[in-house]
């Protein structure tokens, strides 16, 4: 049994919809106050009251991640709110999909701004209430694609998620002295209301590239970044946790088929 996290401070950016809700979802369950962060209102209220009719804590602030100076500011809300920060989930990012031929300087910069830079800023923002806490938790949302695999028109995307990880890896041994572990999801494919718009046919193709049958639910991200910011996990820093359903496994679709 992991320790609950009642009552502790935290901060999930892209609360608002797809997994960054679920997350939400999951860590107000979990006893957590949390501050969703997003840009579009309609769905950033929709998510807390979501979670304040089940009986949880939330509230949101509306920032655009894309400006750099989101980060401070949504730091200074949550201890504003709860009085300090415990947990911060780096969850939203853009995934806007331009084949390699197309791409553009601005293309790639906005992709960066949300995905990576946000990300780096925002931890540099709660790292001081984190230390004043005597310790914290940083998840970063990235993907199998980057890391592990590729996908036609994702190449700006795919080295956003890559780079979290690079930042990753530093920032865990910089941070380990204010006993503030940050780790990774690397989610697969997530059935997100995104995804819904590719349609039945897509999505019976997915399913069959995934070894357990299925595509993840918002809920499988979220226990993994429950896993992460437990007491119980505070051993586990600079690594990474592939949630996908097996699917990077298979060498080939031969392998699929035989097993
Ligand atoms: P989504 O449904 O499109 O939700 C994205 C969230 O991020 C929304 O809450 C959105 O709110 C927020 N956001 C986006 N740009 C923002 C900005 N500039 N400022 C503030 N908030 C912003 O996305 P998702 O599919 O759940 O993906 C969430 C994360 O998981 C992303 O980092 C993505 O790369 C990763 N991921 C997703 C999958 C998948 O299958 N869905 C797979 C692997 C990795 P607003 O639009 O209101 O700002």
């Amino acid at each position: 049994m992991f320790t609950p996290l009642t009552g502790r401070s935290v901060i999930v950016t892209g609360g608002s919809r797809g997994i960054g809700r679920g997350i939400a979802r999951v860590f107000a369950a979990a006893g957590a106050r949390v501050l969703i962060v997003a840009r579009d209102e309609g769905a950033a209220r929709s998510a807390v009251a979501e979670i304040r009719s089940a009986g949880g804590d939330a509230s949101s602030l509306l920032v655009d991640l894309a400006e750099p100076a989101s980060a401070e500011r949504l730091a200074a809300a949550a201890i504003e709110r709860h009085g300090g920060i415990d947990v911060l989930c780096c969850n939203a990012g853009i995934y806007p999909a331009t084949p390699l031929r197309e791409l553009t300087a601005e293309r790639i910069d906005e992709v960066l701004a949300v995905n990576v830079r946000s990300a780096m800023l925002s931890v540099r923002a709660c790292l001081p209430a984190m230390e004043r806490a005597g310790g914290g938790r940083v998840i970063l949302t990235s993907s199998i694609t980057g890391p592990i695999t590729g996908y036609p028109g994702w190449s700006h995307y795919g080295a956003s998620k890559a780079a979290q990880l690079g930042f990753l890896r530093t920032a865990a041994i910089e941070l380990a002295r204010a006993k503030v572990t940050i780790n990774a999801i690397l989610p697969g494919n997530i059935l997100t209301e995104g995804l819904d718009d590719l349609g039945e046919v897509y999505l019976r193709q997915m399913e069959r590239s995934i070894p357990l049958g299925r595509l993840g639910s918002v809920e499988d991200v979220a226990h993994a970044a429950l896993f992460l910011a437990s007491d119980e996990a505070g051993y586990i820093t600079g690594q990474t946790l592939v949630v996908d359903g097996g699917q990077v496994l298979p060498e080939s679709l031969m392998a699929l088929e035989e097993g």
